[in-house]
């Protein structure tokens, strides 16, 4: 499963650039789905899924995608 967070301006501190997190189970490395995660099992192997690997990927570019005129 993919997460994407869009960029976020924030009040008195950085802004928090947009990044992707992809979910795995950390027993066979296969994509955990909203219902997988939701249950806290793998339906592949069975393991829980209570601390699943997470992979954050943050985007080249932090310049919103809104507003650009080409
Ligand atoms: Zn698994």
């Amino acid at each position: 499963m993919i997460i994407e967070n869009q960029a976020v301006e924030q009040d008195g501190a950085d802004p928090i650039c947009a990044h992707k997190i992809e979910i795995y189970c950390p027993n066979c490395s296969k994509d955990v789905d909203e219902a997988e995660l939701f249950n806290k099992t793998c339906n592949d192997c069975g393991t829980s899924l209570e601390n699943p690997e997470q992979h954050v990927a943050v985007a080249v570019t932090s310049v919103p995608v809104i507003g650009i005129t080409w």
